[in-house]
């Protein structure tokens, strides 16, 4: 599903340049559930922007569900992000004045869907996280871990072929985070290949491989055994 190959990337401010991601090599296929682990300012979400194509590599190789990324023009680029690719972020990112089910039923607006087909979708992945009533709902009537649902439901409204979660737990209490895991270990249960970013140990143990980067470069890649969330909540 995702093939990285030898990626770099250096951030340049002035004179001053840092190289981020020092030649990065990884595979995930069809249906894994993948964590990227490692401290504070080791490039975890730069990796997670240059796969979710919000960024672009300087150098390598990136070919996602066979299709090399590379010098799209703007508009390819954005189709295949909407065709390919869902986002769960740290801070939600849900638009403020509007309802649950608007959050969730909107990028479905931007795919040319009908107004009658993209509310029945968007309850649909509403009552699939648990929110189905709460649609009509603003996101500050909402809790935090209510919150991360509709991120989800709208990340999932698309039928991406892959998450992406950028710290999704990171402003949850441990036992909504651990609710939060336990919805995407679900999602994960039923097919969809997802990437988390953490630097929580537990997190990542409930993904089922560990990518650690330190300094630009991973250290380890591991599988490990799956801690089920659902035993801890
Ligand atoms: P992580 O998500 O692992 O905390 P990041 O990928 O956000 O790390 O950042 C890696 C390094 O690159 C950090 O030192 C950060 O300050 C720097 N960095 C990130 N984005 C930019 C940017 N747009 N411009 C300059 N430096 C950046
Ligand atoms: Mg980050």
């Amino acid at each position: 599903m995702i093939k990285i190959k030898d990626l770099h990337k250096s951030y340049h401010m002035g004179s001053n340049s840092l190289h981020v991601l020092k030649g990065i090599n990884f595979e995930v296929e069809e249906g894994e559930l993948v964590s990227i682990m490692g401290s504070s300012g080791s490039g975890k979400s730069t990796l997670l922007n240059i796969l979710g194509m919000l960024d672009e590599a300087d150098e390598g190789q990136y070919i996602l569900d066979n299709v090399p990324i590379k010098n799209l023009n703007e508009k390819i680029a954005a189709k295949y992000r909407n065709e390919f690719l869902g986002f769960i972020f740290q801070s939600f990112n849900l638009i403020n004045y509007k309802s649950a089910l608007d959050n969730v039923s909107m990028p479905l607006y931007y795919k040319g869907i009908k107004r009658k087909e993209r509310t029945e979708r968007a309850m649909h992945y509403l009552e699939k996280v648990g929110l189905a009533n709460w649609s009509h709902h603003l996101p500050s009537e909402l809790s935090g871990g209510q919150k991360q649902r509709v991120a989800i439901a709208r990340a999932l409204a698309s039928d991406p072929k892959v998450l992406l979660a950028d710290e999704p737990t990171g402003a949850l209490d441990t036992k909504t985070s651990y609710e939060v895991m336990d919805l995407i270990q679900g999602i994960n249960d039923e097919g969809k290949t997802i990437l988390v970013v953490t630097h929580e140990d537990d997190i990542a143990h409930m993904t089922k491989r560990i990518v650690n980067l330190k300094d630009g470069l991973i250290i380890d890649d591991s599988k490990v055994e799956q801690v089920r969330a659902s035993a801890h909540v």
